[in-house]
């Protein structure tokens, strides 16, 4: 491994060995474990299903392209204060090729890519950041001489899966937005034989691409999807479902500019253009910041960054989200008088309980972890 790795791996070493190695004990092990369960949503009895499949893989080799795009994601996914098991378990993968990460440069690292790729075919995850230019002869991205198209084209084709990460990776994010200068695509439009999971966001949060490499070494697939592509054990839920302020919403208290008395109080930003109600994303529940807080709850509206084309979809960002079919928020804002009551009950209520059930499940993860592992086919989490 070339980087960033700081612990050096044994010849032949399994993943659960060199977890050990480091310190993590089979109790903290399988307490991660149990989380990621309840993460991806595949019930806590999984668990030690999960640790016993992760611990014994051998390094699994990762080649990671950056084609055009801002370097957000790679700074998202690796930016940590304190490294966790799942920022090891990424480390511990066989990233053979990242080229911001790397220390090489040239000619050396693209040969270190083309010996891991042919080394590895068939088994490989690739990993692409950025979208892929096709104006002019695809010239607008060139990479050791290469249009990003065909080091796509040459990485996707030994590979196993794809992570699309990133807005730009899959929809072609900001280079796509309108007028689009250089004809940006996304890797689907490109790459049409082999399994693609799109993890979006501008940037997205780190912890979907750990959930996402664990699931796939667990269960050697990708996860479930929707018909965007987003795994569904992050992008499941709706913002506005699982949001903080919500309670403000169903009680028709809106923040109305940025200084008001409301913003003051936490009330809801949908009034200074919160694109929450139209958003599947994780942030309420993962967070950022080693789950210190998310945008809505410091203050700031949601973007709508997961969205397809959010930049041309989602502007203006600090307008008012329009009447959109089947979710009914302008007339819901607009007539919140008289039937404020049963609606304002109901829609805490339901918030309440989703925001219970989600604590119980979490703790149950962490309070049933040895159960599990001993009654693994009784305990159905
Ligand atoms: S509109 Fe935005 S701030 Fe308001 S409840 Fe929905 S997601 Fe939260
Ligand atoms: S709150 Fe919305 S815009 Fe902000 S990161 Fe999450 S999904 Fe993206």
């Amino acid at each position: 491994m070339l980087s960033p790795s700081a612990h050096s791996w044994i010849e032949g070493e399994t993943l659960g060995e060199h977890l050990e190695e480091h310190g993590v004990s089979r109790r903290d092990f399988l307490e991660y474990c149990a989380e990621l369960s309840v993460v991806l949503g595949v019930g806590s009895a999984l668990a030690p299903k999960m640790a016993h499949a992760i611990e014994v893989q051998k390094r699994p080799t990762v080649i990671w392209l950056q084609l055009q795009e801002c370097t957000g994601c790679v700074e998202s996914v690796i930016r940590t204060e304190n490294p966790s098991i799942g920022d090891l378990l990424l480390d511990v993968i066989s990233l053979d090729y990242q080229h911001t990460l790397m220390a090489g440069a040239g000619t050396a690292v693209e040969k270190v890519k083309a010996a891991s790729m042919a080394a590895n075919k068939g088994k490989y995850l690739l990993i692409v950041t950025g979208s892929i230019p096709t104006n002019n002869d695809d010239m607008y991205v060139m990479i050791g001489g290469k249009t990003a198209r065909s080091v796509l084209e040459e990485a996707a084709e030994g590979c196993a899966a794809i992570l699309a990460l990133g807005a730009c990776a899959f929809w072609g994010g900001i280079q796509g937005a309108r007028p689009n200068p250089t004809g940006a695509v996304g890797v689907r439009d490109i790459i049409k034989n082999k399994p693609i999971v799109n993890l979006p966001g501008c940037p997205p949060i780190g912890d979907t691409v750990t959930a996402t490499v664990v699931h796939y070494l667990t269960f050697g697939a990708l996860p479930e999807v929707d018909r965007e592509g987003r795994p569904l054990f992050a992008y499941g839920e709706r913002i506005h479902d699982q949001c903080s302020r919500r309670a403000h919403f169903d009680a028709g208290q809106f923040v109305e500019t940025f200084d008001d008395k409301g913003a003051r109080e936490g009330w809801c930003l949908y009034q200074v253009g919160c694109k929450g109600p139209a958003t599947f994303s994780p942030c309420p529940i993962f967070k950022w910041n080693n789950r210190t807080s998310w945008p809505i709850e410091a203050g700031h509206p949601c973007l709508g960054c997961t969205e397809p084309h959010f930049w041309d979809t989602m502007t203006p960002f600090y307008g008012r989200l329009p009447d959109v079919a089947g979710f009914g928020i302008e007339k819901r804002v607009d007539t919140i008088g008289a039937s404020l009551a049963i609606g304002a009950a109901a829609g805490v209520a339901a918030h309440a309980t989703m925001t219970v059930m989600h604590q119980i499940k979490r703790r149950r993860a962490t309070d049933q972890v040895p159960e599990a592992h001993e009654n693994a086919g009784e305990n159905n989490g």
